[in-house]
């Protein structure tokens, strides 16, 4: 940002500037440049412009903040000035003197960051009083408690954020706070509105001395020192513990840095006709369309937030429902909390104005930060209020019936990952919980049960009627019936694509894994928690919530979602006709597919094979035809299989009728169908009628050391032919048999793990020839497909050869993601939380695509397999395919497709959309913007 100025030699130069007033009806800055001035500043900039009453102010933008950052904690050498240039702005609009002791101005200094930061960086509030001009703000406000209270309350606030006395250990109590409570003890009050005059000037004293004791430095009575020691806090408290962390969690680049907002104070502390409060023009938790918010009467901003006075509601109606909740008549209520409707009618008539003027400005639902001062409304923040994705969908939806927005403002107004909320339940927020452990949130949702640590006992318990959590130390396809009978999974191994993780995000079950410091011992039946003296055995209640990772002791209420709204279905409508990606989903039984089609997918993107070998007896023909020594041992048992695979294929290609399925051959080394502890060895002998020994042997001889680069996908296609041979004749049966039917069915037929074009063309002509056979036995012919997943990262380098023998490729992410980063998936729970907590990975690679790398690949295998054959069908199926980010990747990419697990869907729709609308509103603001780079605007776009 720049503006002419006229140098010494009367030549034009650029100055930059750094800070930017409002107040008085007018801003030098607006709602737009909230990369520069931050939400705060450029939010007042913007209702100061629009005449509402805002205290006059200036912001010091963004910029400041990095540049005191390169530069040492230095600021730049205009900066001074600039903000002199302010405050005699202010001092003019507002008709008194920074440092006057006869009609001094105070300030505020706040932060503010392009998005809001709720509580994480620092503020300080009735800076420039000293011994003299707290005298003249008793003659200001004629009221010496008040101005002793302003005093004392800076003085603690400054001695806190700005000099740093804070408590030294955990135990300590906050040393301000310890003088306040033994000077209330000594006077015998219990509030500290009870403290007298003379009690806040001994403690504006004492705090002073706490001060010069502790830290051996000298309260600064010069208001100049005072507010450049602000300032200074404040940008400094961008890179304070809890912002740091704030911004890994939310992904908020520490580049953009924070603004810092100088402004007037106004007083809702003066007396009994003052106020403030906190109000939101619609109910953020559920939407409806009521003006809500609470207020505290003769209180300043800290004391809402401090929750040591319980804050009255601003409407009448809210007063009177909470007085219903409470039992309380209305004369109670009236006497014990009355609304600001009843209290202050005249500031709620204009505060309600204000909101719907917010509103329509903004065209969105506001929160809104008010103070009343001396009947006086004044506007200190507005910003779109955080919501519930239930409240953001209402929101939405009606707005674009109201005519405010329109639908692509409205599908933009969502989240996609807040739909998740919408999909499964959670936890009941009011419910007090006991949080026991914490490992990675790999599937959403939050479910109750009792721990069993087997997958019999949970078939078993779920028999009875009882409702279970799986606890293991890693699940084995081997589980999948206890997984399914299990409310939630909880393991201590895994990241989020182990086998507990994608299984559970398939049955939309919800799973914590990879929670290191379970202890479980099967045993004894119970686990214990690494640094902790808590121990949980079987049948006792826990509660997991699969999108935070938590674990909690007992049974903590949940809340249901309810996605089948009208809201949502047309929302969603919306949300369709903008995306270009279509949606399909990881299912891989019939009752899945329906659920997937339910939520509106358009085609199956992997049927993984190998989960139907699981299913009731079948694991027996499973084990036979492993434990063969010959390809007629194999065959006889796989002729068992063939018809039960062909009636899940049945199943799911008419669950799926008219659009595309494809189904995977097997893909798992062998040895994950055997077996493992020596009794279900012995049960297994017993069964099929062969020595224990035999069996002992055939294990030992399909270990491998590395089983994920072993022998598995394709590799098994090109060994035991016959096992893809059957599979390939079940799906085209399967199709031959529906088609007959009228069923319309599209199968397409993927090979996993290929690395060379020779792999895919040896198992494409035996399963061209087998579908053929069966296309003349049963007189009949459907098309069919036939595609490789792309999972070896030379098949991605080889796209264009591998690309003349696929009519589709489908992107396994997941072992794309272990083979490029040469980090297993299953083993990853190790060492990538300390990756993540040390920010080494700002993301967990296996639940958001790593775009510079394995993104790199993909879109070298997209340029070169699409050079080869224009028409070929491209899509994703790792468990990528279901995350907002790596939606967004695949549609830049030129995907046709994403594939997710069922309950994914809707959020891969939506994100599909924004993809879209994204890319529009960036390319629009480009042209708009000259004066930006290209980088700060999809900076801002990104927002
Ligand atoms: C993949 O690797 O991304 C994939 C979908 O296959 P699986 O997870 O079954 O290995
Ligand atoms: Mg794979």
């Amino acid at each position: 940002m720049a503006e002419q100025t006229v140098n010494g030699r009367g030549r034009r130069t650029r100055k930059t500037r750094y800070v930017y007033s409002f107040g008085g009806g007018k801003a030098d800055g607006n709602a737009s440049m909230n990369w520069l001035l931050g939400g705060k500043g450029a939010n007042l900039a913007e209702m100061a412009g629009l005449g509402l009453p805002v205290p006059p102010g200036m912001t010091i933008s963004t910029e400041v903040c990095t540049y005191y950052y390169a530069n040492n904690r230095n600021y730049p050498s205009e900066l001074a000035q600039q903000v002199q240039k302010g405050l005699a702005r202010v001092e003019k609009i507002i008709r008194r003197r920074f440092g006057d002791a006869k009609n001094p101005l105070l300030l505020s200094v706040r932060s503010g960051a392009r998005v809001s930061m709720p509580g994480m960086m620092d503020t300080v509030l009735n800076l420039g009083l000293n011994d003299d001009t707290v005298e003249g703000l008793i003659k200001q406000s004629g009221n010496s408690r008040f101005a002793y209270d302003c005093y004392r309350r800076f003085v603690q606030m400054y001695g806190d954020v700005v000099l740093g006395l804070k408590p030294e250990s955990k135990t300590e109590r906050d040393p301000f706070e310890k003088i306040l409570e033994e000077k209330k003890v000594a006077r015998g009050i219990e509030l500290d509105s009870q403290l007298s005059v003379d009690d806040l000037r001994e403690l504006v004293a004492e705090f002073k001395t706490v001060i010069h004791d502790r830290l051996h430095i000298k309260f600064p009575d010069n208001p100049q020192e005072q507010l450049w020691g602000a300032i200074g806090a404040v940008f400094g408290s961008w890179n304070n513990p809890r912002a740091i962390t704030y911004r890994k969690i939310e992904n908020i680049p520490d580049v953009w840095g924070t603004a810092v907002t100088v402004q007037a104070m106004v007083f809702g502390n003066l007396g009994e006709d003052c106020a403030t409060g906190v109000a939101f023009t619609r109910d953020l938790s559920n939407g409806q369309n009521v003006l809500n918010g609470d207020f505290l009467i003769n209180a300043q901003g800290e004391d809402v937030v401090a929750g040591i006075r319980t804050p009255q509601q601003i409407t009448l109606q809210a007063s009177r429902e909470r007085a219903a909740r409470e039992g309380r008549s209305d004369e109670e209520r009236a006497q014990l909390y009355p609304s600001l409707e009843e209290r202050m009618p005249e500031s709620f008539t204009a505060l309600q104005q204000i909101a719907n003027t917010l509103e329509a400005h903004y065209k969105d639902a506001q929160d809104i930060e008010f103070t009343v001062q001396s009947g006086q409304l004044w506007m200190l923040q507005t910003r779109a209020g955080k919501r519930t994705a239930a409240a953001a969908m209402k929101i939405a939806v009606d707005m674009v019936h109201a005519g405010i927005v329109d639908e692509r403002t409205a599908v933009l107004r969502v989240a996609p990952s807040q739909l998740d909320q919408l999909l499964h339940p959670t936890l009941d927020p009011n419910a007090p919980k006991e949080r026991i452990a914490r490992g990675l949130p790999a599937s959403p949702g939050a479910v109750t049960g009792k721990v069993v640590f087997s997958a019999e006992d949970a078939e078993t318990a779920a028999h009875d009627g009882q409702k279970v959590i799986l606890v293991r130390i890693e699940t084995s396809p081997d589980d999948i019936n206890g997984m399914h009978a299990a409310q939630g999974i909880l393991t201590a191994r895994g990241g989020a694509s182990s086998h507990a993780a994608l299984v559970s995000r398939g049955m939309g079950k919800c799973a914590v894994v990879g929670c290191e410091a379970l202890e479980v011992d099967y045993e004894r039946q119970q686990f214990g928690v690494r640094g902790s003296a808590t121990i949980v055995s079987a049948g006792d209640w826990i509660t997991l919530e699969g999108s935070t990772g938590e674990v909690f002791r007992g049974q903590v209420p949940t809340r249901d979602p309810n996605p089948d709204t009208p809201e949502f279905k047309e929302f969603m409508g919306w949300a369709d006709r903008f995306r270009r990606l279509r949606v399909r989903a990881n299912a891989d039984t019939p009752h899945d597919a329906q659920v997937a089609r339910a939520f509106g997918a358009e085609g199956i993107g992997l049927c993984r094979t190998e989960h139907m070998f699981f299913e009731g007896d079948r694991i027996d023909a499973v084990r036979e035809m492993i434990l063969a020594d010959d390809t007629a041992g194999r065959v006889r048992a796989l002729e068992k299989i063939l018809p039960m695979q062909r009636g899940d294929f049945v199943g799911i290609l008419r669950a799926m009728a008219g659009l595309p399925v494809t189904i995977r051959l097997l893909d798992p080394p062998l040895h994950e169908f055997l077996p493992h502890t020596d009794e279900e060895i012995h049960d297994l002998a017993t069964k099929l009628g062969v020595p224990v020994d035999r069996l002992r042997a055939k294990r030992n001889a399909l270990h491998e050391a590395n089983p994920m680069l072993g022998h598995r996908g394709c590799r098994l296609g090109i060994t035991f032919p016959e096992i893809y041979e059957v599979q390939a004749r079940a799906i085209m049966e399967a199709t031959c048999d529906l088609s007959r039917d009228g069923v319309h069915v599209i199968p397409e037929i993927m090979v996993p793990l290929v690395g060379f074009k020779s792999e895919l063309e040896m198992l494409r002509e035996r399963i061209v020839q087998v579908c053929a056979e069966v296309a003349q036995a049963r007189g009949f012919t459907v098309p069919f497909t036939v595609g490789t997943m792309i999972e070896v990262p030379r098949a991605a380098v080889v796209a264009d050869t591998i690309a003349e023998a696929a009519e589709f490729f489908s992107f396994g992410t997941n072992d794309l993601t272990q083979m490029t980063l040469g980090v297993s998936r299953d083993d990853a729970g190790k060492f990538l939380p300390a990756y993540l907590t040390q920010g080494v990975f700002a993301q967990d690679p296996f639940v958001s695509l790593d775009q510079s790398g394995v993104g790199q690949l993909i879109d070298l295998a997209v340029r070169k397999g699409r050079a080869t054959r224009v028409d070929l069908k491209i899509g994703i199926c790792g468990e990528h395919g279901g995350d907002p980010a790596s939606v967004e990747f695949c549609h830049r990419t030129g995907l046709d497709y994403v594939s997710c697990s069922p309950y994914r869907v809707p959020i891969a729709r939506l994100a599909a959309a924004h993809a879209v609308l994204r890319e529009v509103s960036v390319e629009k603001k480009i042209r708009s913007s000259r004066k930006k780079t290209t980088d700060e605007v999809l900076a801002a776009a990104s927002v």
